[in-house]
């Protein structure tokens, strides 16, 4: 059955950011489709694990602007579910300042949470992915700001072509070892990230006007493309970043 390749039973899955937003849709979906998910977050993932319930969610409280945190993220997954098969790289961050005055840190943050971290904690997880066998999955939340230039978010922008890059170059490293890296782009979503964009009123209906489907995404609207990319029905699909933006893109 076609469908039963999109099914997570017994895969382990890291996602961080599972506090809120994406990250929280993404670990909801993941459960539901029979994986045991760990959440990584800074504050605690409540109201995530009200929804899943504990048997499958475990919440590692962890700050991602420093790679100090990353064995214990690891550990603490080995610990509680003996495996990893999944990694989403969600946390994330964005600072809004004009260019010519934009702070040192500014970027610093930005490219610390976005970037470095999630480089690392990506090498640490395929580490584990080739100790055990058999590969695994990672997927990279990227950004319109992958393809675009955006207005006032240097950093966020050099994070997000930054992370559309190391998906292409780690899938040209690990595909052969059975680990599949791609990303999700997503649109304009209706998170906490774009809550200063959609209480500014022009720009927030600049934005809306330019959306071919007329209207913001949601976490919901993620979720197909998230269980797509971490089950084995995207096998052969390897470096790729999938927009799911409402045809933004295509504009
Ligand atoms: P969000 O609601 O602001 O979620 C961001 C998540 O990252 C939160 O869980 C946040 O935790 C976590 N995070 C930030 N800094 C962290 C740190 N130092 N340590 C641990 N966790 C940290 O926004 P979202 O829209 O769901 O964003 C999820 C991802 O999608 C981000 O990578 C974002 O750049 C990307 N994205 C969003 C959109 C959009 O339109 N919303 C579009 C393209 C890409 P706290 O709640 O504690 O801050």
């Amino acid at each position: 059955m076609i469908l039963d390749s999109f099914s997570l039973k017994g895969k382990v899955a890291i996602v961080t950011g599972s506090n809120t937003g994406l990250g929280q849709g993404i670990c909801r979906a993941y459960a539901e489709a029979g994986a045991k998910v760990v959440g990584v977050s800074r504050r605690p993932s409540t109201e995530t694990e009200q929804l899943i319930g504990s048997e499958n969610f475990y919440n590692v409280i962890a700050d991602l602007s420093s790679c100090d945190v990353i064995p214990e993220v690891i550990e603490k997954t080995l610990a509680r579910y003996g495996r990893i098969d999944i990694l989403v790289n969600n946390a994330g961050i964005i600072k809004r300042q004009d260019s010519i005055e934009f702070s040192e840190e500014n970027w610093d943050s930005v490219l610390n949470v976005n970037l470095k971290t999630v480089f690392f904690l990506t090498q640490a997880v395929a580490k584990q992915f080739i100790k055990q066998g058999g590969g695994g999955k990672i997927i990279n939340i990227a950004s319109m700001l992958s393809y675009q230039g955006g207005i006032r978010v240097p950093s966020y922008t050099a994070s997000k072509s930054a992370i559309k890059g190391i998906t292409m170059t780690l899938a040209n490293e690990w595909a052969s070892k059975g680990i599949n890296v791609n990303a999700i782009a997503p649109g304009y979503m209706a998170t906490n990230n774009t809550q200063q964009l959609r209480q500014d009123e022009e720009r927030s209906a600049d934005i809306l006007a330019r959306i071919p489907a007329g209207r913001w995404g949601t976490p919901a609207d993620l979720e197909g493309a998230a269980v797509f990319l971490a089950s084995s029905a995207s096998d052969y699909v390897n470096g790729f970043t999938l927009a799911v933006d409402g045809g933004w893109l295509g504009r």
